[in-house]
């Protein structure tokens, strides 16, 4: 039994790369307080915003839809803000949340001679993120110590595959620079589909779900984990460290066969109690 291909599927963002907390609180929230001239209500937006993407069961949700569902707060609570249902209709009917998809929709509407500023200004502030994340300190964007000490053993011993929804580009040049990638057998990121997708793609190479572990910092890993019918291991948020500590005695007991239904619940527990 413990010679069994094992397969560990790693979320990046909030996972291994201690990234999730400096984008948010430097780049996301301060250009959407800029762009939309939120400057009076700064401090309640700012925090609003990290709950939503942090410290909520949406942590990890797209930008857009993000963006939409603070927008729709602040039109109720603070200020007037026009157009925010063509962005609410944008977010719900678009086929990809994307800037190449928000962009041509911009360009569908001023064809059709319409007003795009809602959207348009949606894109703005999605820019000014991309360049204020380029700007941040590249020192400062590390894996968690735990993380990348543990994904180095057991990279050694079983098969570790990359399931992100970043870039693939960026990707492996962050897993690289880091000297992590050596220890991943597959990178899976945006061109291969949803986390969902992913994993399923990875089953075919010929593992059987119950040695297959997902590891995730966000509901939509656990969710992506659940449709495969495989393991979710979760990195709790605010515990990244001690987390990865614990996860090799899970592995363990994988791969002997001795993680099942309680063990996964048990797990689960801390985790869907921070975010709900
Ligand atoms: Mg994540």
């Amino acid at each position: 039994m413990t010679d069994e291909k094992i397969l560990i599927c790693v979320d990046s963002d909030g996972c291994v790369m201690d990234v999730m907390d400096i984008k948010h609180i430097r780049c996301f929230g301060p250009c959407l307080v800029k762009v939309y001239g939120l400057e009076e209500f700064e401090e309640a937006v700012l925090q609003r915003w990290n709950t939503i993407n942090l410290y909520s069961a949406e942590r990890g949700i797209n930008r857009f839809q993000a963006l939409c569902r603070i927008l729709t707060e602040i039109d109720k609570k603070y200020k007037r803000v026009d157009g925010v249902e063509t962005l609410r209709d944008w977010t719900e009917n678009t086929e990809a949340l994307s800037e190449a998809a928000l962009e041509a929709a911009i360009r569908e509407m001023r064809a059709r001679g319409l007003s795009a500023e809602p959207l348009q200004r949606a894109m703005e502030w999605s820019v000014l993120v991309n360049t204020q994340i380029r700007c941040l300190p590249e020192g400062e964007l590390a894996p968690y110590p735990s993380a990348a000490r543990v994904l180095r053993r057991l990279g050694a011993q079983y098969d570790i595959a990359v399931v992100s929804s970043a870039n693939p580009a960026a990707l492996k040049a962050e897993w690289e620079r880091h000297k992590l990638a050596e220890c991943v057998r597959y990178f899976m990121s945006q061109d291969c589909g949803t986390k969902e997708e992913c994993i399923r793609r990875l089953l075919r190479e010929g593992y059987r779900r119950e040695t297959v572990l997902m590891v995730g910092d966000a509901p939509g890993d656990l969710r992506a984990a659940e449709a495969n019918g495989v393991y979710f291991y979760p990195i709790v948020p605010g515990k990244e460290n001690a987390s990865w500590d614990r996860l090799e005695e899970n592995i363990r007991r994988l791969a002997s066969g001795l993680f099942g239904k309680k063990e996964q619940e048990a797990l689960l527990k801390e985790f869907t109690e921070l975010l709900k």
